[in-house]
């Protein structure tokens, strides 16, 4: 579907889906040597301000920020969009900036939406990356696919306004206010009691009224009592407040529709149902148009692997959580979803379709996997590596992978080296510790490398993988 009269240089590889057209100018993505470029041809606008070299009448762009930022400009769908509270959405993080090509073919035909552009501040320190990277690699996937069903961006576990802000300026469509550092500790009972008494007599009145004498909490069955009550406001109210404030501040006066998620889960203490809705019923009686809430479920969501949790537990409480998301019309939002197999039925039924899945650490660990397969040299050298700053690495992400067991480099063969793709250690291993491999240039270099090299195998890997996420969700 290419133009007919469009000329590429002989060397380049078109991708006939990234054709497009707007207004009188023509775009043509391809792969040009060991790179994509832009391929623009015609007049107007968008042809005068793209940035590139011209060789008979066809400019030659490289996939900058400013040119992808052109593009933006003039092609809407090129553009990441909010979704509001009624899509299913998945968001899909691209730590390596290689990923989304396989994460559009995996969402492809089915009704969820990707949120391409997903980063926490800790993901891009890690990586050395910035907001203007993770949307660059997300929108010039989107046309190089011809993508015109929509994408999200995230700015992922933001804890500060800065961050927030930064976000916002990087084109950021959702963003994921993670709590975590306003939740007021647990005090013990007599203390948060006589904390509440000593609340200003306004808000503590306000407070009995609509929770302490209310009948029927939106149709839940929800009991607070003064005790219970004083807890989840010594806890949750700061938080509360961060939200109102970083909404009213920031994202209401945004100048486009956001996705806004609050953020409770990063925490060792479960979320319960009635803080749940405490939370939803102050954020709503503010004014703040929050999109999603992340609850801490019961259970442990470990980087990688599976949940770990009663089934049974887990539904009970999900249930009591989804009902409050329905009440309130917001969308629950599940984090460290990267392979929970067994929740995914639960979470796609229980909210009949309205969800936000957070995955990221998955597509990382799919690329290991080809690397396992296809460069055993260079995998051995990843997990030597992986091995000697696993105990740095753990410091920033809560696993129980245990290294005696996992087997020995030198006592596996190179065709058993997928295995340890299998294996739980050895997955949490590989998973959290791709950032100190990333602080490794030689390492980095080499894996890059073998990514690009690799690209359909790794693609083809990732998409049946995130496939399988959507199908085992109800989708
Ligand atoms: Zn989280």
């Amino acid at each position: 579907m290419t133009s007919p009269q469009f000329k590429l240089p002989n060397s380049a590889t078109p991708y006939p889906e990234s054709y497009v057209q707007a207004k009188d100018t023509r775009l043509l993505m391809a792969r040009a040597g060991a790179n994509d470029m832009l391929y623009a041809e015609g007049q107007g606008p968008l042809f005068q301000e793209l940035e590139g070299v011209v060789e008979q009448n066809v400019k030659i762009c490289p996939l900058t920020s400013d040119n992808r930022r052109i593009v933006n400009r003039h092609l809407p769908f090129t553009r990441p969009s909010a979704f509001g509270r009624e899509h299913a959405t998945l968001g899909l993080g691209d730590r390596l900036g290689l990923c989304s090509d396989a994460h559009l073919q995996a969402v492809k035909g089915h009704p969820i939406k990707p949120i391409l552009a997903q980063q926490s501040i800790r993901e891009l320190t890690l990586m050395h990356r910035n907001y203007d990277q993770v949307m660059d690699a997300a929108a010039w996937s989107v046309l190089r696919n011809g993508w015109h069903e929509g994408w999200g961006a995230d700015g992922d576990h933001l804890k500060q306004d800065e961050e927030v802000a930064m976000a916002l300026r990087a084109g950021c469509t959702m963003i994921t206010l993670d709590c975590s550092e306003r939740l007021g500790k647990k005090p013990d009972q007599a203390e948060a009691v006589g904390d509440f008494r000593a609340l200003p007599e306004d808000l503590r009145e306000r407070f009995i009224g609509d929770y302490l004498q209310q009948t029927d909490a939106r149709g839940l069955d929800l009991i607070f009592t003064e005790e219970s009550l004083a807890e989840i406001v010594a806890v949750y109210w700061p938080a509360v407040e961060f939200a109102v404030h970083i909404w009213f501040e920031l994202l209401e006066g945004a100048g486009r529709a956001m996705d806004y998620e609050i953020s409770l889960d990063e925490t060792l203490a479960t979320t319960p149902p009635a803080a749940h809705y405490f939370v939803a019923n102050e954020l709503t009686k503010a004014g703040v148009s929050y999109t999603s809430l992340a609850p801490r479920f019961v259970g442990e969501f470990q980087k990688g692997i599976d949940y770990l949790g009663d089934l049974d537990e887990f539904s009970e409480d999900f249930v009591a959580h989804a009902k409050i998301a329905d009440a309130f019309g917001h969308k629950i939002s599940v984090h460290s979803g990267s392979d929970k197999f067994l929740i995914f039925p639960l979470v796609g039924l229980h909210t009949a379709n309205r969800f936000h899945l957070k995955t990221a650490g998955t597509s990382w660990l799919e690329g290991v996997r080809v690397l396992a397969r296809l460069e055993p040299a260079l995998y051995r050298r990843l997990h030597a590596r992986a091995l000697d700053t696993f105990e740095d690495a753990s410091a920033y992400y809560q696993v129980k992978a245990d290294l005696s067991k996992i087997r020995p480099l030198s006592s596996v063969d190179d065709s058993e080296l997928p295995l340890y793709l299998t294996e739980e250690d050895s997955r949490q291993l590989l998973h959290i510790t791709y950032g100190l491999l990333f602080d490794d240039p030689q390492l980095a270099s080499a894996m890059m490398t073998a990514f690009g090299k690799h690209k359909s195998a790794y693609d083809a890997g990732l998409a049946s993988h995130i496939r399988k996420h959507i199908t085992c969700l109800g989708l």
